[in-house]
């Protein structure tokens, strides 16, 4: 990597928003760093893909709701910075990575409560935490929630109020870091076709065109509707957008 270009770092980059995200990135001539959990593959198809854009892309893995890892990561990533371009340290970091769960509220148990709040925010937490010595002046950081904290949906409540939580989070990291000109931001998608949930907004018909009916622009969301928006927050143009969260949902439930 140039010394030149930015670099981004986000985690669940082998797949669905995390992936449409990365490409983003790139077509704005940002470098990335992606993190996988299970599937290399996947991630080694990105890295490529982004590679054949004309940017730098490195694969690592990351097992967001493992924060005794969390040390041993940033090593590898800003051993591998330093190494490709004289620096450790990186300018974005995208907090993406998760999985859902759908448990009505009298099920739902403590194990489940537990994997949720690991990934979705301790391990935000940390992983933030971590990656702050590393981040540059006049970077940013962009938390991934859900449309799910504002729009209630049976299911969703351990889910959506950690999702919530993060959010409260994000404008908390933007008051304790603005003296350092980092931005932190949220982006919100809808329910969009990925894998997520076992893919259940792309498989099931019925659930897809219930959501689609109460969207005004009269569809679920596709990947290609989030990444630019990510990249948008990581560039110029938004230098003046903070602890702000921007919803892309097309208008879900207005
Ligand atoms: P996805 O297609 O299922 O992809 C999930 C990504 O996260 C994959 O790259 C996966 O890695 C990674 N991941 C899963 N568990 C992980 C863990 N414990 N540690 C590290 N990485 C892990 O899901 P998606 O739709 O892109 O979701 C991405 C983000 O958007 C999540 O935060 C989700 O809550 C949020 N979101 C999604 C929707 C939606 O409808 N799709 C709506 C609102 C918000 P592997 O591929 O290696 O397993």
């Amino acid at each position: 990597m140039s010394t030149q270009n930015k670099i981004a770092l986000i985690t669940g980059g082998s797949r669905g928003l995390g992936k449409n995200s990365a490409i983003a990135l790139a077509k704005k001539g940002i470098d990335v760093v992606l993190t996988y959990n299970t599937n290399k593959e996947e991630a080694d198809k990105v890295v490529s893909e982004i590679e054949s854009l004309g940017r730098k892309a490195f694969a690592l893995q990351l097992n967001t709701s493992d924060t005794k890892n969390f040390d041993d990561f940033i090593n590898k990533v800003t051993a591998h910075l330093k190494e490709k371009t004289g620096s450790p340290n990186f300018d974005f970091l995208i907090n993406n990575a998760g999985i859902g769960l759908y448990q009505p509220f009298e099920d739902v148990t403590e194990e489940q409560m537990d994997e949720i709040y690991n990934i979705h925010y301790k391990g935000v937490f940390f992983l933030t935490q971590k990656a702050l010595p590393f981040l540059n002046t006049g970077g940013g950081i962009v938390n991934i929630s859900s449309g799910l904290t504002r729009i209630t949906m049976p299911g969703s409540s351990v889910y959506g109020s950690l999702k919530a939580a993060v959010e409260t989070l994000t404008r908390y990291l933007a008051k304790e870091l603005g003296p350092r000109k980092i931005r932190v931001n949220v982006v919100a998608p809808g329910a969009i076709e990925t894998d997520f949930g076992g893919g259940r907004v792309k498989d099931n018909k019925e659930l897809n065109a219930q959501i689609a009916g109460f969207t005004a622009l009269g569809r679920v969301g596709l990947p290609d509707d989030i990444g630019g928006v990510v990249a948008f927050l990581c560039s110029d143009e938004s230098y003046w957008i903070n602890g702000q969260k921007i919803e892309v949902s097309g208008g879900q439930a207005l």
